[in-house]
């Protein structure tokens, strides 16, 4: 496929690094918005974060039935995802953000999406991390954000190219 790796991803900035798993990589490429009629896609990050801060993403929830998806839009509304983080619980993995399609190359975050990123913030338990992550899948690149529970600002994060891992 053009312009993407399935290798893991890694995202930094100075205060924290995420890490997205190949299978995570590979799952979230198969929802890339490549046709005018596909619809936006989404769901949450499952992961874990490491006592030196970094976190791993190991799994994510896709679009489900009850969802609303339309070409610029998507919304979670199906229960099931929060249910399947639930579940991920027992085998120490949590919820660490949420994750979407764009039908643009490079993806930019529109203005909603920064309301509901910062009502995530809000809402997230500060427990066993600092950090909430959300990232965008655009038809060429991945992009991550990453927003600080405790000052609510929003960073963009840089990608780590494969040779610097
Ligand atoms: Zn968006």
């Amino acid at each position: 496929m053009k312009g993407v790796k399935f290798v893991d991803y890694k995202f930094k900035n100075n205060e924290t690094e995420l890490y997205i798993n190949e299978s995570v990589v590979c799952k979230v490429n198969a929802y890339r918005q490549m046709n005018r009629e596909d619809c936006e896609s989404g769901g949450l990050l499952i992961g874990r974060t490491d006592i030196h801060g970094k976190t791993r993403v190991y799994e994510i929830t896709e679009p489900m039935k009850k969802d609303l998806r339309n070409r610029f839009a998507f919304k979670r509304l199906d229960k099931r995802h929060l249910e399947e983080v639930k579940i991920a619980n027992d085998r120490c993995l949590y919820f660490k953000g949420n994750w979407h399609t764009h039908p643009q190359s490079i993806p930019a975050p529109s203005w909603l999406d920064v309301l509901s990123w910062k009502k995530a913030i809000k809402e997230s338990k500060p427990g066993e991390s600092k950090h909430i992550f959300f990232i965008i899948i655009g038809t060429e690149r991945i992009k991550a954000w990453c927003g600080n529970m405790m000052s609510g600002q929003i960073e963009e994060l840089e990608y780590q190219k494969e040779e610097e891992l």
